[in-house]
């Protein structure tokens, strides 16, 4: 059988909303997205998330869907969309959208016949209480600081009802069967259109108890069979790609036999990645690639370093999580709901773009299939004058024009301003500036993506942690056939020598996969030079 698309696929994050205007309003759309398809394939991406274009007020980054089958006007039409998922398609792109019901906005349809009228059909699709019970621990608001309950009292319903998220976001009862059947009815409706599936947000938080009997509170995972089972009826091979931020194993239970989620972010894996950094050690990846439990057949890792929301280290002991904070986020205006970073990638790195690079080679080289966020791949910084997790939601940066190229109108009608100063100012840090230069992060992220997409043994093969005899370098590799794919990464700001075994011994050949070069394995056990920071991609091959 072949393998899923998925496995081996490279996953490009985008917000509609500020990748590229097409219509000089300030607002990134499909037009601008898909003027851009051009930019994702030469890059090298296989699969774009798209994240909520749907209809929304806006208040929590489009999470607060108030129609799950329309595109936010502000983004263009439903033909504007098509038009992108078939230009995507041309250039052998896939998409999927996110899809976002563990809960609505307090707007949708739903929620307001909901709270007018006990005796609606849509009255069992939220979750209600005259006398709401406390939470049980570990199942508090997601946003502490800003929300203060799980619960709110609304005036018309003249009850509480539940949520998670923020007190405008009211969690759907999934446990209803009228509920899980709305989800297939949008399950089907954007596969019929091509797309390739779904990024389940909040994909655990949907199925908990919810503090309510229900048969399926005792058995939540059947629900996820379900979507699943329904979704792989629709379109073989549809992905469903969850949002679980959990422990090893909790993470098991969710991949099931491969019946539920096809992949999980890997957010216990990322937390251990930004802890080695911070460390310039590789003990902490290694613990966490140890303990992490392997994706069945079907099933795959996703893995990032960071996203369009907070990096969340929750994974972290509160000591660990001290520790990233201090060299990471040495500022209190860094941090946020106690748990996370609202920073991008590079300026937490310093801009040291051997470093960026580290991390990247880390991302594409890791068992699983990597996922990063537009912007990263030129090094975009953060605007920590913005609120909130939208310090990281900035216009992409194409050029040194006027608002970077990212849209026509004038700078205060900007959805989000252009980041205009400092060293990640988009005169300095823009794709047209790195599309030329070979040494740009731009054409070594390329390099990556090229790299990981012929080989599959990243993405398929089972991974061996290696023994470099020194604990700034992380060793790995994969066996492919008869070759070994060897993967050194040196945490430390400093030269470093690794001792690594390769198991093809004498008569081999050893062939540098970054520059080129090759070399006779003249002995088993070889020494490698690492430069500061530096990672080197090795395929060991016999005669
Ligand atoms: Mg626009």
């Amino acid at each position: 059988m072949d393998e899923p698309w998925y496995k081996n696929a490279v996953f490009y994050a985008v917000d509609v909303a500020l990748f590229q205007d097409s219509n000089g309003d300030g607002i990134g759309d499909f037009k601008g997205l898909t003027s851009r398809v051009p930019y994702l394939a030469d890059l090298g991406v296989t699969c774009v998330w798209i994240l909520p274009s749907y209809p929304s007020l806006g208040r929590d980054n489009g999470y607060d869907v108030t129609d799950y089958y329309q595109i936010r006007p502000q983004l263009g039409t439903l033909d504007d969309f098509l038009e992108f998922l078939h230009k995507a398609g041309e250039h052998g792109i896939r998409v999927i959208l996110d899809l976002v019901v563990d809960h609505t906005s307090d707007k949708h349809p739903w929620f307001e016949a909901a709270r007018r009228d006990e005796q609606s059909r849509y009255r069992d699709y939220y979750i209600w209480s005259h006398d709401p019970p406390p939470p049980p621990p570990g199942q508090g608001t997601i946003f502490p600081g800003q929300e203060s309950s799980v619960w709110s009292y609304d005036d018309v319903a003249r009850a509480f009802y539940y949520h998670r998220f923020y007190s405008f976001e009211p969690g759907l009862n999934v446990a209803n069967p009228d509920v899980q059947d709305e989800i297939c009815r949008i399950i089907d409706y954007w596969l019929s259109f091509g797309i390739s599936g779904f990024r389940v947000d909040a994909a655990l938080h949907m199925v908990e108890p919810k503090l309510l009997d229900s048969t399926e509170a005792e058995d939540p995972h059947g629900i996820l069979r379900r979507f699943h089972d329904f979704a792989t009826s629709r379109r073989p091979n549809a992905l469903l790609l969850g949002e679980v931020d959990e422990n090893p194993d909790i993470l098991e239970a969710t991949f099931g036999s491969g019946n539920q989620l096809d992949m999980l972010f890997n957010f216990y894996l990322n937390n251990d990645i930004f802890l080695a950094l911070a460390r310039e050690d590789s003990g902490p990846v290694i613990k966490a690639l140890q303990v992490l439990p392997e994706p069945p057949k079907t099933a795959q890792w996703a893995n990032f370093l960071r996203n369009l929301d907070e990096l969340d280290l929750e994974r972290l002991s509160d000591e660990e999580r001290d520790e990233v904070f201090k060299v990471f986020a040495p500022e209190d205006g860094m941090r946020i709901f106690g748990r996370g970073i609202r920073r991008r990638l590079a300026p937490m790195l310093n801009g040291d773009q051997r470093r960026i690079e580290l991390a990247f080679s880390l991302l594409f080289s890791l068992p699983g299939a990597p996922l990063f966020v537009y912007g990263d791949e030129i090094g975009m910084g953060e605007d920590l004058a913005r609120e909130g997790r939208d310090a990281v939601r900035t216009a992409m940066q194409w050029s040194d024009q006027a608002n970077a190229g990212f849209s026509t109108a004038a700078a205060d009608k900007l959805t989000a301003p252009v980041i205009d100063r400092g060293d990640f100012a988009y005169r300095q840090v823009n794709v047209a500036n790195q599309l030329e230069s070979p040494d740009s992060l731009l054409s070594k992220v390329r390099s990556f993506i090229r790299l990981r997409r012929e080989h599959h043994a990243i993405g398929s093969a089972a991974f061996r942690l290696e023994d470099t005899a020194e604990s700034s370098i992380l060793g790995h590799s994969y066996k492919s056939g008869k070759a070994s794919l060897i993967l050194l990464h040196n945490l430390r700001g400093a030269e470093r020598k690794a001792q690594i075994d390769i198991v093809q011994a004498e008569g081999g050949r050893l062939r540098d996969l970054l520059s080129g070069e090759e070399q006779r394995l003249e002995r088993r056990t070889q020494t490698v030079r690492m430069e500061p920071y530096g990672y080197r991609w090795l395929l060991a091959t016999p005669d």
